[in-house]
């Protein structure tokens, strides 16, 4: 875990292509976009992914929205559609998210998706968040860079204010214009507006010229338990095992004998890093339960036993 003094960067070719460097070697940095300033990560890489949720201290892991230079990137990590390109004409670069189908063969962190098969991709406009974008050359997992339940940052002293040392760097680029989050429209279906932002659903409408749908409770996507969709095993899930019963997949954490761990070293970094993968490739194997070891509830912790109490609720 980081913590080392932050870095404030300028906003110049040195200080992104400092930002990009840091983003390579699993860091996390802080910069301006069109909406917010975002906490970004390498998309594909676990812990990098891990530590965003580590930094904001976020009691569940929803899904993360994976920032990209340009179109053409994108369509190598989704399922790319005749909505999507007209969509990207009229808005991106821009304040609009599309989810959609990810491609089996993306790279992307599981954290990232909150282990579901789609993703959530968004162009921005905000030169400073181009820069670093193409500079890095991939995709940048980056929520609001701020404590969880604090108020989004709309210039680098409330990301050092809020974050202080749990980033590794801040690009010092002024004020956000928008301060209106993305808006996210779902095209996995039919086209569904998920979260209301900068771009209306009128103007949706009126590219797509077709109807679109609004989840019921837009407010309620990101409040941990709401997102219907979240990723659950097939297999039951028994949790706080202290001692294996036959059959059953282990999924260990610490220094027991299992068939996955997701820590050796009781590193929770590490143990959300692994979470979605772990549980994926148990589950592969078809057995009928999947015994977890206990987790501390503490740090990142508290979101791990989330996903795992609701990945071992009843099922409908
Ligand atoms: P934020 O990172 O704070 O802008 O929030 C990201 C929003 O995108 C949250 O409301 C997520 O629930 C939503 N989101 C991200 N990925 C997906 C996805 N694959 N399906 C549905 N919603 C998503
Ligand atoms: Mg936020």
């Amino acid at each position: 875990m980081n913590r080392s003094p932050m870095e404030i960067l300028p906003d110049t070719a040195e200080g992104h292509a400092r930002a990009a460097q840091l983003l390579r070697g699993g860091g996390l940095v802080a910069f301006p976009t069109e909406t917010v300033y975002g906490l970004g990560a390498d998309a594909c890489n676990d812990r990098a992914v891990a530590r965003i949720f580590d930094a904001k201290g976020r009691p569940s892991f929803n899904p993360l929205i994976a920032h990209f230079a340009e179109r053409d990137a994108v369509k190598r990590h989704v399922i790319w559609s005749d909505e999507a390109e007209a969509l990207a004409n009229a808005y991106w670069p821009g304040p609009l998210t599309m989810v959609l189908r990810k491609r089996a063969d993306s790279p992307i962190s599981k954290l990232v998706t909150a282990g579901l098969d789609t993703l959530a991709v968004r162009v921005p406009a905000h030169p400073t968040a181009k820069a670093v974008l193409a500079g890095f050359g991939g995709p940048v997992a980056a929520p609001s860079a701020n404590r969880s339940g604090q108020i989004s940052p709309t210039r680098a002293s409330h990301v050092t204010s809020g974050l202080g040392d749990r980033v590794d760097a801040v690009i010092n680029a002024g004020v956000c214009a928008v301060g209106i989050e993305s808006t996210i429209i779902g095209l996995v279906e039919h086209p569904i507006l998920l979260r209301p932002g900068g771009v209306t659903k009128d103007q949706l409408m009126q590219t797509l010229g077709a109807a679109i749908a609004v989840r019921k409770n837009a407010e309620a996507i990101s409040a941990p338990g709401q997102l219907g969709s979240h990723y659950a095993p097939n297999a039951a899930v028994r949790l706080n095992a202290t001692e294996w019963r036959a059959g059953e997949l282990r999924l260990g954490f610490g220094d027991v004998a299992c068939d996955l761990n997701l820590s050796e070293d009781e590193d929770l970094v590490e143990a959300a890093a692994h979470l979605f993968d772990h549980l994926h490739r148990l589950d592969a194997r078809g057995g009928t339960v999947i015994a977890v070891s206990p987790i501390p509830h503490h740090g990142l912790g508290v979101a791990i036993n989330d996903r795992l109490t609701r990945a071992a609720a009843p099922r409908d």
